[in-house]
């Protein structure tokens, strides 16, 4: 067993998109800082950036119904989807840069142009989707979208899921043709390979033990080399605990009182996968539709076209499972283990406070497959068994904390946690996940590193024009960024506005 001591500017740990992101960020702003990233797996992007553990929707809030409440006064907010869709186009502004200044490649190996679609039946989800969609289409983001409840137009856009389907059930969808599928493993892979270009040390098969400050106020890193066994000690100024559904554990090794009274709940996800090319290929969308009373926010259904290995796939899902592991590879014992003496009440009054998602959790672990396969056929009624697999998708560990709300509230979004120093940062949650890596990486950035942001800021803003600025506010932007970066990313060579002509 070795003792060895290493020093670097910034340590990443995790090989995930976030990690790949925030590496990405920090080398165009500082290039000369040394970056140390270590993963515990034996290659990038292998846990839930990985294409096939996640649904790969670049999540702009074009067809995600939870993104959308409808208020007691039954109109429409639609405040939380602005936002998602303009951390969308952060994320579409910085992956434009990478390729213009080529840094990044073919950025068809990445992200592709699917229309994006939510799907209702009976009549009062339709009244709803259709005071959605007017309330939406009143906004500069979400220009092009169509609403239809003939059944005729619904034919054309989604054949498969109308065939069979009983005439007399009221139905309706939106669609927007802007929509994407992004590759998120192959993009992780991508920014590590330009990371290893620009000298960033990658080391794989490391597993990160332990975080403690040292007396000069550095952060030193236990770190095991999976392979020899070997114990090393590497410091750094500023380090990223990018461990995903690791990253709680970790942010608990490092003592930091902003990381006390925060726990951690995991969910697994399922798709079922078609076998079927003749079925695959009578399919050309994401369609989205409205969670089920009880099923948190995550569940929502959704039948996807996917483009994964230059081959196109259909998945459908997630349905629900629970494992107690943090990570696909984790440990059985990883959520027991995360129960500590600060968290515990927390814990505790979540679980008090979910019983029915405790509920559904159950319905949803129980699930046969043809249980499963009833569901499906909700999307495509005379969808056949023999055509659909179980594919074992991701964990997601949601937040649990203290809120305004209460003590022990679960939480379905992100969460940057930081030292006051700005030392170190721990992103927790997954959702809306990848799609928002950017402008959750920014924000790791202007909360840890406030000194240098007045001199970064040109630089960011080369990177994306709209950084600091709201695009809602700004239509002729919103045209701009959205015409330049579907031209350099590959997904239309047409400006928006002639599209909608
Ligand atoms: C079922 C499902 C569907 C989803 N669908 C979407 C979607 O459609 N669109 C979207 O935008 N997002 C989606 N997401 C969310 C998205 O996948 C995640 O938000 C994102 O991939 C998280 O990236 P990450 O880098 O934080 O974590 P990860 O990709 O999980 O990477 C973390 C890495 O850290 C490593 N690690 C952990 N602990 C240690 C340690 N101690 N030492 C060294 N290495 C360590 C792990 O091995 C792993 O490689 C989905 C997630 C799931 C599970």
């Amino acid at each position: 067993m070795s003792n060895r001591q290493m020093k670097t500017d910034v340590i990443l740990i995790g090989a995930g998109v976030m990690s790949a992101t925030l590496g990405s960020l920090l080398k165009e702003l500082v290039p000369s800082w040394k970056i140390t990233v270590f993963e515990k797996l034996s290659s990038a992007g292998e846990e839930s950036s990985n294409e096939w553990n996640n649904a790969g929707t670049g999540h702009a809030a074009l067809c995600e119904l939870n993104y959308t409440a409808q208020k007691p006064d039954g109109s429409i907010d639609i405040s939380k989807a602005i936002s998602v869709n303009e951390q969308f186009q952060v994320s579409m502004q910085f992956w434009s840069y990478l390729v213009k200044s080529n840094l990044i490649r073919n950025p068809q190996d990445f992200i592709m142009p699917i229309p994006h679609m939510s799907l209702v039946q009976g009549e009062q989800n339709v009244a709803f989707l259709k005071k959605r969609f007017e309330a939406m289409t009143s906004n500069p983001l979400f220009q092009g979208m169509e609403f239809s409840d003939d059944p005729a137009k619904l034919k054309e856009w989604i054949p498969l899921i109308m065939k069979d389907r009983p005439a007399n059930e009221p139905v309706a969808a939106t669609r927007i043709e802007s929509g994407t599928d992004v590759n998120f493993g192959a993009l992780t892979r991508m920014l590590f390979d330009h990371l290893k270009s620009k000298n960033v040390d990658i080391k794989f098969k490391h597993q990160v033990d332990d975080l403690k400050r040292t007396s000069d106020g550095l952060w030193e890193l236990k770190v095991r080399n999976l392979d020899s066994g070997a114990v090393e000690r590497h410091t750094a100024r500023f380090v990223f605990i990018g461990g995903g559904g690791g990253s709680l554990p970790l942010l608990q090794k490092t003592g930091i009182p902003e990381g006390r009274h925060i726990g951690g709940f995991p969910i697994s996800g399922l798709f079922m996968a078609c076998n079927n090319p003749e079925v695959v290929s009578q399919h050309h969308a994401k369609v989205y539709g409205k969670a089920k009373v009880g099923a948190p926010p995550m569940s929502v259904p959704h039948l996807d076209t996917r483009f994964i290995d230059n081959k196109k796939s259909l998945l459908f899902g997630p349905f629900a499972g629970f494992s107690p592991k943090f990570l696909k590879t984790g440990s059985m014992f990883d959520l027991l283990g995360s129960v500590k003496t600060d968290n515990v009440m927390t814990m505790l009054a979540a679980g008090a406070k979910n019983l029915g998602l405790t509920k559904y959790l159950i319905q949803q672990v129980m699930l046969s497959k043809e249980q499963r396969m009833e569901e499906l056929r909700e999307f495509i009624p005379n969808a056949k068994s023999e055509d659909w697999d179980l594919l074992v998708a991701g964990q997601r560990v949601q937040v649990i904390k203290d809120t305004a709300a209460g003590k022990g509230t679960l939480q379905f979004g992100t969460e940057v946690v930081s030292a006051s120093d700005g030392s170190v940062a721990a992103l927790l949650g997954a959702s809306p996940g990848a799609s928002t890596a950017v402008s959750v990486m920014l924000e790791v950035i202007e909360k840890c590193f406030p000194q240098q942001l007045n001199a970064w800021a040109p630089k960011i803003k080369e990177m994306i024009p709209s950084y600091g600025v709201s695009l809602v506010k700004n239509p002729e932007l919103v045209e701009k960024i959205h015409t330049s970066t579907e031209r350099t990313l590959g997904l239309s060579s047409e400006p928006r506005s002639a599209k909608r002509a």
